[in-house]
């Protein structure tokens, strides 16, 4: 296996206004193979977007590493970092606030290039056509703006700018969750295709199991800053072992007004959830508490056939 991204007992805390240490990312470990696409899933608070910004370093770790193509970036100087970001790219949720509605789509495409002195004008106007068309868009659309555009056109010119530097790792957070239902799966398609033809990796985030289990090679479920449990879609969404990936999975909706989701029945505080665990971070919410959850906090471990490809943090699997 060709490794892209290693990530070491990473850690970010935060300071609360009211002077709380929120642990919003808790020694997250995870090897990414080249080519592979890993979803994080979990619900809204957990951490994902703070792993996912300190992947690219736009959030500086507390404490770990992040190895991406064998360089340590945290022990980069700021050009050597610039470089290594060339080929890491993000992807945000809200495609209306990730363009700035005074630029042409031609120049907001373009502009990666720019900053990066890539090619001679015209050279860099094919390639933003080039772009526009790989996402599925006409070229003719780069003199539009983007308040002229559905959400879905936006969100593709957001991802034809993450392609303009030819990038190795996409960082993509919650990329789908602010598009209407029917433009998500095209822009996934998309995603997809782009990952076949582009040799692209992904962090792939969101809070929606369903879609997370469709895209990934391999789904990393986080809870309170720390991934819980890790695996195959197959092994996360059929066979699963944290009782808390089995609340998300039950959480999926499915056409039945008698049915009630389990998630909306057990609001959270992440703060207050953190502060009243010593053992297992997933305590306060957990069916099968037992004395040692309360005392212990849990290793992550292996669990079922194969050996070493499904982990779970949980004291049920020690
Ligand atoms: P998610 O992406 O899963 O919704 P986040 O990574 O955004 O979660 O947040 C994780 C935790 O860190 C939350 O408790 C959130 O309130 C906190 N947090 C995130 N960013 C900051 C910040 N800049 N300052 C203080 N707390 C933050």
């Amino acid at each position: 296996m060709t490794q892209i991204l290693e990530l070491v007992n990473l850690t970010k805390d935060f300071t609360a206004k009211n002077g709380t240490k929120i642990g919003a990312v808790r020694g997250v470990s995870l090897k990414q193979a080249k080519g592979e696409t890993i979803g994080v899933v979990g619900e809204s608070g957990c951490g994902k977007s703070t792993l996912g910004r300190m992947i690219l370093q736009l959030i500086r770790p507390s404490s770990g590493q992040v190895i991406f193509q064998n360089q340590d970036l945290m022990s980069l100087d700021k050009s050597e970092l610039r470089q290594a970001r060339r080929q890491m790219q993000m992807i945000f949720q809200d495609p209306y606030a990730a363009l700035d509605p005074r630029m042409s789509v031609g120049k907001l495409v373009e502009e990666p290039l720019l900053i990066f002195g890539q090619g001679s004008r015209q050279e860099r106007q094919k390639k933003v056509a080039q772009l526009l068309e790989v996402c599925g868009l006409s070229s003719d659309l780069a003199s539009s703006h983007p308040g002229a555009l559905s959400g879905g056109q936006r969100q593709r010119i957001c991802i034809a700018r993450a392609l303009a530097l030819s990038p190795k790792l996409v960082v993509a957070d919650e990329p789908v969750s602010a598009l209407d239902v029917s433009v998500q799966a095209q822009v996934i398609n998309l995603m997809m295709q782009l990952k076949r033809d582009h040799d692209l990796s992904y962090i792939f985030i969101s809070h929606n199991l369903a879609v997370v289990k469709y895209v990934s090679d391999r789904i990393a479920v986080m809870y309170l800053g720390r991934i819980v449990e890790i695996g195959s879609p197959d092994d996360i969404c059929t066979d699963p072992a944290h009782p808390y990936t089995r609340l998300l999975l039950d959480a999926i909706p499915v056409p039945d007004p008698e049915r009630t989701r389990p998630l909306d029945q057990a609001p959270f505080d992440p703060l207050e959830t953190k502060l009243s665990s010593t053992g297992c971070s997933y305590v306060n919410r957990c069916s099968f508490v037992t004395a040692k959850c309360k005392q212990e906090a849990p290793k992550l471990v292996s669990v079922g056939p194969p050996a070493k490809s499904h982990w779970v943090e949980c004291h049920l699997y020690q």
